[in-house]
Order: C-alpha cells, then sequence, then structure tokens
C-alpha cells in the first residue's frame, strides 16, 4: 500500500485509534475474528434504515430494493469467488455449512456406511466434530491425513493417505493453528474422484479462491473473519452436486409445493436457504466483498504476505520462544508459538495488559492437533500455544511491539 492508501484503512478502522490499558490497541487477533469496517457497517445502517424489508415474498416497493440487495450481494460473491449466483447459498458461518453438508451428504446417499471421508490433522473442531459424531450414526469411516511433529502437512502424508480411498476429503484450507496453506492443486490431483470439500475459513480471506481453477466441490467460510458483519457465511457448492443433494434445513422459503403429505423444493439456491435469512448480513458481506476489491485483493495478499514473513522472522529470533507449524512460504497470516516456562495463558494476558497487544492463547479448537504438537515440542508443552494473526490493517509495528513484549515477559519470569 502507499502511505496514502493505508492511512485511508486506517481511518476506516477507528478501535484501531483506541487505547487499552493505556496502550495503542495492536490488534493480533485476527484469526478469531477481525475487526470491521466503518464504511461497511455505514452502507449496512443505511440499508437497515432505509430499504431494510423481508425478501422474495412480498410484492412491495422496500421488499423489491431488499431482494436486489440481498441477490446482488450474491452476485458479487459468485464473481469472487468465479462461481455461479445459483452455486452460493448463504449460511450463518463456516461452522453451519459443514455440519449441512455431512448431513446433506448422507441424506442424499452420497456418503454411505461403508464409505471412508478424509480429514487432516490439524482440523479445526469445525470440520472434525461433525464428522466424528455422525460417524457414529450413519457409520462411514473417518480417516486422517497425518501430520508431522511440527504440524505441517507433507506432500509425503498427502500421497499416502491415497489408499485410503475416500469418498470425501474435506480439508482445510489454511490451519487456524499453524498457519499453513495447504496445496490445494495437489490434493485435488491426488484424490481425483473424491468429493473435494475445502474449509475456507482462514484462506478465503487472505487469498483470492477460484473454486472453478481448484475443482473445488464444496467451498465453506464465515465473513466475520473478513471484515465482514458475524452470522453470515457462505457454502459455495458446484451447481451439478447441489441439485443432487437433499436440504439439511426444512421450512419456508425453501419449498415449491407442500401438502399435508409431501413436499417438493425450490429452485437452487433457494432450496437450501430455509427460513428468514440474515438478510442485512448478506448485503453486508457484499458491500465487504467491494470494499476488498476497490483497496485492491491483490494488495491485500500482498500486505499479509509480508506481514506474515516479518513475523515469523522476528519470532524466530527468539531463542525463548519455540514456533509451531512450517516456517517456509507455505504459512500465511499467523504464527502459533509458546514462549518457554510462561503459560500462553499469561503471556496473552500480558501482552494485553501491559502492551496493549490483543493475541488468542488456547487449543484454537483444534485439540488433536495439540497432542501432534506436544510430540514434537522441545519445551514442556503446555496443551495450548499463543497465536498472534495479522490482516490488512496490521503493521509491522504492531509485530515489533508484540516481540518487545515478549522480550519483556522472557525477562520478568527469569
Ligand atoms: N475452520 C477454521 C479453519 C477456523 O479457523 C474457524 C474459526 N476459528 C472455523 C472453521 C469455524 O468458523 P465459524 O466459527 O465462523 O463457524
Amino acid at each position: 500500500f502507499s502511505d496514502e492508501e493505508f492511512f485511508k484503512i486506517l481511518e476506516d478502522f477507528p478501535v484501531l485509534k483506541r487505547e487499552v490499558n493505556g496502550k495503542r490497541l495492536v490488534y493480533l487477533d485476527n484469526a478469531a475474528s477481525t475487526l470491521k469496517s466503518k464504511s461497511v457497517i455505514e452502507k449496512m445502517t443505511d440499508f437497515y434504515l432505509n430499504h431494510y424489508s423481508n425478501i422474495h415474498r412480498a410484492v412491495h416497493k422496500l421488499a423489491s430494493e431488499a431482494t436486489v440487495a440481498y441477490e446482488q450481494a450474491r452476485e458479487k460473491i459468485a464473481k469472487f469467488l468465479n462461481a455461479n449466483p445459483e452455486e452460493v447459498i448463504f449460511t450463518s458461518g463456516t461452522t453451519l455449512g459443514i455440519n449441512f453438508l455431512v448431513n446433506s451428504l448422507v441424506r442424499s446417499g452420497m456418503l454411505n456406511p461403508q464409505d471412508t471421508v478424509l480429514l487432516s490433522q490439524v482440523e479445526h473442531h469445525a470440520n472434525l466434530v461433525p464428522w466424528v459424531r455422525l460417524s457414529k450414526f450413519y457409520g462411514f469411516k473417518v480417516e486422517y491425513i497425518e501430520a508431522d511433529d511440527k504440524g505441517v502437512i507433507t506432500t509425503d502424508a498427502i500421497l499416502k493417505a491415497k489408499l485410503k480411498n475416500p469418498k470425501v476429503v474435506s480439508i482445510t484450507g489454511q490451519s487456524n493453528v499453524t498457519g499453513q496453506e495447504m496445496p490445494l492443486e495437489l490434493i485435488r490431483e491426488t484424490f481425483k474422484d473424491s468429493i473435494f470439500i475445502v474449509d475456507g475459513a482462514q484462506l478465503v480471506p487472505h487469498k483470492r479462491i477460484d473454486v472453478k481453477k481448484l475443482d473445488i466441490d464444496f467451498l465453506v467460510f464465515s465473513g466475520h473473519k473478513m471484515i465482514a458483519p458475524t452470522g453470515i457465511g457462505v457454502l459455495y457448492g458446484k451447481r451439478t452436486l447441489l441439485e443432487k443433494l437433499e436440504p439439511f434445513l426444512y421450512g419456508g422459503e425453501m419449498i415449491d409445493k407442500v401438502t399435508f403429505e409431501d413436499v417438493t423444493f425450490n429452485i437452487l439456491p433457494y432450496r437450501f436457504e430455509a427460513g428468514t435469512q440474515h438478510i442485512a448480513g448478506a448485503v453486508g458481506l457484499g458491500y465487504t466483498i467491494d470494499y476488498l476489491e476497490s483497496i485492491g485483493f491483490e494488495k491485500i495478499e500482498k500486505h499479509i504476505a509480508e506481514l506474515s514473513k516479518y513475523l515469523m522472522e522476528r519470532l524466530l529470533e527468539l531463542d525463548f520462544v519455540e514456533v509451531y507449524g512450517p516456517i517456509d512460504d507455505s504459512h500465511r497470516s499467523l504464527v502459533s508459538f509458546n514462549v518457554e516456562g510462561v503459560h500462553p495463558h499469561d503471556v496473552s494476558h500480558i501482552l494485553d495488559e501491559n502492551f496493549g497487544v490483543a493475541t488468542r492463547s488456547g487449543h484454537h479448537c483444534a485439540q488433536p492437533l495439540m497432542s501432534v504438537l506436544a510430540r514434537g515440542s522441545k519445551i514442556d508443552f503446555p496443551n495450548s500455544t499463543v497465536r498472534a494473526s495479522v490482516y490488512f490493517y496490521n503493521t509491522k509495528e504492531d509485530i515489533d511491539i508484540l516481540v518487545e513484549g515478549l522480550k519483556h515477559i522472557k525477562r520478568w519470569f527469569e
């Protein structure tokens, strides 16, 4: 970004000028949820105050304005993903998207008791718990691409998993713990005949995904990790597959004809959007796409890549810090680490209280992965890590403040 461009960005995130605990806020908890933009919120407010109504049903003016805004948002998202609008389904977020897919695949006979679902060992609980729990009811098998002792998914591990012959491969595009961006081309290539699901919760906010080029069957993500409102997300599905899929949620709007005995469904994508949707949220996600494109998504990618590299370099300088995940270019936007001899909750707490730095500590909704990291750890691994994650409004100075904070913490605990 030029200085002028960056100044404009900062103006749009007023909370960045806030002080917390007497210090300028340094927000490095973006992998959990990003900050919100003033201009997106202003547009949403205008929508709520001047154009809001329920959609699709009534014939009055407001209903038509709200419906147009909602459908325009779908079109923007479709364009962003290189998909068709009827392939874009609004959900409440990634978690709903995955629950939807597991249930719908089973109901449609596309996932059967003799089948195997392949996940990786670095999955967020959102892409693990639904499969593991529903496998107990429906009898399919859950297998994993193994992570190495650093929590890295290697090419060898992916190729080895081919023997498992999975019906479904569901994998994160980028780990929320190790920051590793998964080699999606290689995975698709390796599992040509499998249904290929990508959890895009971390990757979509940072990297433009072309669903056609990557031949992704289903992609799910959440708006709140890319400056959009909470409670809105997307499930992209290939048209040919969506047409075969039984809905997960039943109710109003998703139907064509209903009798006391039976039901036929609406056309795509409406058959998958039962009940009143988060209309303003969807519209807000559309405005978010406009906003990110107006800044320049390629510039955002580049800025995040530079910051990620800097974050990793600075943390690797600290001999009292243990870093997890890949340290090469496959890591993106976040780093998980521990300070030797200090519990991650204490690290995170002190960073906030004394330096105004917001980070995340804990198992990051990836408990199974913690046991893998424990295996490779050279310290007394506390089954959790500290995670610092950047977005396009962060700076190298933010990272310097984090590093200074860590040095102080080490000294205090000596
Ligand atoms: N997958 C990954 C990789 C994530 O990072 C997250 C959020 N931490 C989720 C899934 C779940 O997203 P949500 O809570 O928005 O449903």
